[in-house]
């Protein structure tokens, strides 16, 4: 008996110390969640158990405070780490992996939240109707020639507030209301829809061009019955006058409260790493934040182009005027 005991008690030591878990709230879908955690496992013997939060995220890890089982949250689109932060839900990480791996414009200054994978906000085009050339900068777009011939989902959308709160950085606020007063005079149709519908209303033949997000093309692409409109459809990377195409990023942040750091650190680490970024890469043809890891094969069919540099931080502080502005103008009415 002595002997059994001794032998078990030996072979939990050579197990070490019981790893725990880690927990993640996700705003992103489980298909593309799914397998980093799956090869983070694989990787360190670590489970992650996902919970997919759709909405009302924020709510949810103020009303479970302290107590949430939460370690680490993902999420899109730079408004809505903000919003974490605002709430005071998250924590500073301090990483030299972190740092190394994702580039200063794609993180907080104050190392709150992470860049994970970015995204361009570009323009859709008729590859019948459009020239190469024909569309340049985001300026243009709010130029008379494209009179009825714009589509673009609703302007209090986040992506689009981003990609507004970018304007008002590169030119200010006089003229970036002039700017988004001219974009809406070129509408083909009042803001409706998500990005997707944008293409399809090209195809239609409601407009020409229109705004949207860079990987919606490789998702309609990988879908029969969306296969159709995103084929007579074109990808083509606007600039500023001043500066690149307009980025934005999917991200994370770890809980304020959360239960498992050293876990949860490990995990970050490993999102922002080699696998996990092609895993990014290839499930949803977005760019990989790490420099040097290579884009899909469809991405890089769409040709390269130059981000432009402005920080993330920098287009979130700009995200109220944004939000007034349109207001102001009624960009969807
Ligand atoms: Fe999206």
């Amino acid at each position: 008996m002595m002997q059994r005991l001794s032998l078990l008690a030996v072979t939990l030591l050579a197990a070490g110390p019981a790893l725990a878990d880690v927990n993640v709230y996700s705003h992103r879908q489980p298909e593309l969640i799914q397998p980093l955690a799956d090869a983070f496992t694989a990787e360190t013997g670590i489970a992650v158990n996902i919970a997919f939060v759709e909405k009302g995220m924020v709510e949810r890890l103020v009303a479970e405070g302290a107590r949430s089982p939460a370690d680490l949250v993902l999420t899109v689109d730079i408004a809505r780490l903000i919003q974490l932060d605002d709430a005071d839900v998250i924590q500073p990480v301090d990483s030299g992996v972190l740092t190394a791996n994702i580039p200063e414009q794609y993180r907080d200054p104050d190392n709150r939240w992470f860049g994970l994978t970015t995204r361009a906000r570009i323009v859709y085009a008729s590859n019948d109707r459009i020239k190469d050339g024909e569309v340049t900068t985001y300026e243009d777009l709010a130029d008379p020639k494209w009179k009825g011939r714009i589509c673009t989902r609703s302007g209090l959308n986040d992506y689009n507030l981003a990609l507004l709160g970018a304007v008002i950085s590169h030119h200010g606020e006089a003229d970036a209301k002039a700017w988004a007063q001219g974009l809406k005079a070129n509408l083909a149709r009042k803001p409706s829809g998500g990005d997707r519908d944008q293409v399809k209303a090209i195809a239609a033949g409601e407009c020409d061009i229109a705004i949207g997000n860079t990987y919606y093309i490789g998702q309609m692409l990988a879908d029969p019955e969306q296969r159709p409109a995103a084929e007579v459809v074109h990808i083509v990377y606007p600039t500023f006058t001043d500066g690149g195409t307009h980025m934005n990023i999917s991200g994370m942040a770890m809980t304020k409260s959360a239960p498992n750091r050293a876990e949860a650190l490990k995990f970050m680490e490993f999102l922002a790493g080699d696998t996990a970024q092609r895993i990014y890469a290839e499930t949803n043809n977005e760019f990989p934040v790490k420099p040097g890891v290579p884009v899909s094969a469809l991405v890089a069919s769409w040709g390269s182009f130059t981000p432009d540099p402005l920080p993330l931080s920098e287009i979130a502080a700009q995200r109220p005027a944004a939000l007034k502005l349109m207001e102001e103008i009624n960009f969807d009415g």
